[in-house]
């Protein structure tokens, strides 16, 4: 199968490119991103034949469906991560928490975040390629929290990738920054940035605009590549959790054959609420997407008035940070879907342009017929953590704002499943904040052993050994050092 680019091409006799291609050189013509020229259907009957299949098992078919250009046993390999999970049988636990509702627990990866459940796989497929074609890539990540430790994690020791990461330092949960500073591999840099995640973010970009930088990769023969979600490589692995969650609960007798489900998503960057839409479009039944934004609501806005317009937004800090964005990159694969690389080139030019791309009325009745959204607070967050606590179920704040869409945009008694997103040890000081309705935030570790101890639950293990570990990575740097300091880490 092949992938296009979402805004067209700059040369009309330009074609597609394979799956390889597309996620080694993620940046396609103007500025797009690479989609799939056309979706693997999936029958009436694939529900009920593969019902008692494995997580592994579920992948590999999707996988192969696509056609992409990876061999066999590379795929195998890539799978085989998934055993490092806390249940390698059931990778991502469904858990009943309402009669009508279920959770779909994706974080029993090795970074307490469902970024694990792409990136591991497909940091093993493209140091694979990399090392296939003998060529160096180097990936610039910026993190808020959760995409810096999943992605050195997925790509330590790996050959020919290097990685550095950069965060904000002071901005970040403790447990994050550990998870990334204590990550030890000779091919991993971390840098810490005297400023926001705005400011991590804008330091990236200047650099992959420096042509200095870029000389200098040139000359020690690196390439550039990205392993956050504008690459095609982890969306693929994203459709397939809510295809296995479906699996699960067909499984269990909780629907009934072709039963549709809503499924709701905790969106930033918009990932994971695409891989919903891919696996609808597929021929999961699912009634509707359900989205949920927090205080940053371009999101929901967009879905709810036909209207992206971040011209007077300003990035509001919440408890849910991996959802603090205000360009949220995945939209644009919608978009293209949808309306066309026509239209899309159209509103993304817009956008960087104005600050602002307005959908037509159809253009918007079509949006809605797959997508509803939401935006919810932190206030409410909290009380649905501290209710769910006192039930016995515990959900992180991310996940927490998905109650928001359940109480609110269900038009049909059917049953939802919610994504989570991350375990509660990463974000403990909020988590004890929402059990004591405080305003004090505790240190991470403090947080985490109090709300362990409150609710009498396991503070997990690999959370815990952090704070005894060796810090490797202890730079912090101004803005205007980062160049240097990541050429000397190529060069060296
Ligand atoms: C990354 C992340 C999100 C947002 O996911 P997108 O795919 O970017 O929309 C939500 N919650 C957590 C905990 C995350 O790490």
């Amino acid at each position: 199968m092949n992938f296009i680019p979402t805004r067209g091409y700059e040369k009309e006799s330009e074609k597609g490119v394979p799956f390889s291609t597309a996620i080694l050189n993620p940046g396609a013509d103007f500025g797009g991103l690479y989609a799939p020229e056309s979706l693997p259907k999936l029958k009436e009957a694939f529900f009920i034949e593969n019902r008692e299949l494995s997580y592994k098992e579920l992948a590999y078919k999707i996988l192969k469906m696509f056609e992409i250009d990876i061999d066999e046993s590379v795929i195998d390999e890539a799978l085989s991560l998934y055993d490092k999970f806390d249940d390698p049988k059931d990778v991502a636990p469904v858990v009943k928490i309402e009669n009508d509702l279920f959770v779909n627990e994706l974080y029993h990866g090795p970074t307490r975040a469902f970024k694990d459940m792409a990136l591991q796989p497909f940091g093993y497929i493209l140091s694979n390629l990399a090392k296939k074609i003998e060529k160096k890539y180097l990936i610039l990540a910026a993190t808020s929290g959760d995409t810096g430790p999943a992605t050195l994690e997925a790509f330590a020791n790996k050959e020919n990738i290097q990685v550095v990461c950069l965060y904000p330092d002071g901005g970040t949960s403790d447990v994050q920054r550990l998870q990334m500073v204590t990550e030890s591999a000779p091919n991993l840099k971390v840098i810490g940035i005297k400023g926001n995640f705005d400011d991590a973010q804008s330091a990236l970009k200047r650099l992959l605009a420096s042509s200095s930088f870029k000389e200098q990769l040139k000359k020690s023969h690196i390439s550039l590549s990205a392993a956050n979600s504008v690459n095609f490589g982890r969306i693929i692995f994203q459709i397939i959790y809510h295809i296995k969650a479906y699996l699960s609960l067909s499984q269990k007798r909780e629907i009934k054959e072709g039963e549709k489900i809503y499924i709701t998503v905790p969106s930033g960057n918009f990932g994971n609420a695409l891989g919903a839409y891919y696996a609808k479009k597929m021929g999961l039944p699912v009634e509707k997407i359900l989205i949920t934004s927090n205080a940053n609501n371009v999101l929901s806005e967009l879905i709810n008035d036909g209207v992206y317009d971040i011209r007077d937004k300003k990035l509001i800090l919440t408890n849910s940070p991996a959802m603090d964005i205000l360009k949220s990159s995945n939209v644009e694969r919608v978009l293209f879907d949808k309306y066309g690389a026509k239209r899309t080139k159209e509103m993304m030019d817009d956008l960087n342009k104005n600050g602002i791309y307005t959908l037509s009325k159809d253009e918007l009745d079509s949006l809605q017929k797959d997508f509803a959204a939401i935006d919810s607070d932190d206030e409410y967050g909290q009380k649905i953590i501290k209710k769910y606590a006192k039930k016995g179920y515990v959900l992180d704040p991310h996940t927490a704002t998905c109650f928001r869409a359940y109480e609110n945009l269900k038009q049909k008694d059917l049953k939802t499943v919610i994504c989570s997103t991350a375990e509660w040890t990463k974000f403990a000081p909020t988590m004890l904040m929402a059990l004591e309705q405080s305003d004090e935030k505790k240190p991470d570790i403090e947080a985490l052993r109090e709300f362990s101890k409150k609710l009498n639950i396991e503070i997990t293990p690999s959370v815990k050994s952090l704070f005894d570990k060796k810090i490797v990575h202890d730079d912090v740097v101004d803005k205007d050092d980062i160049e240097s300091n990541i050429l000397q880490f190529i060069q060296s």
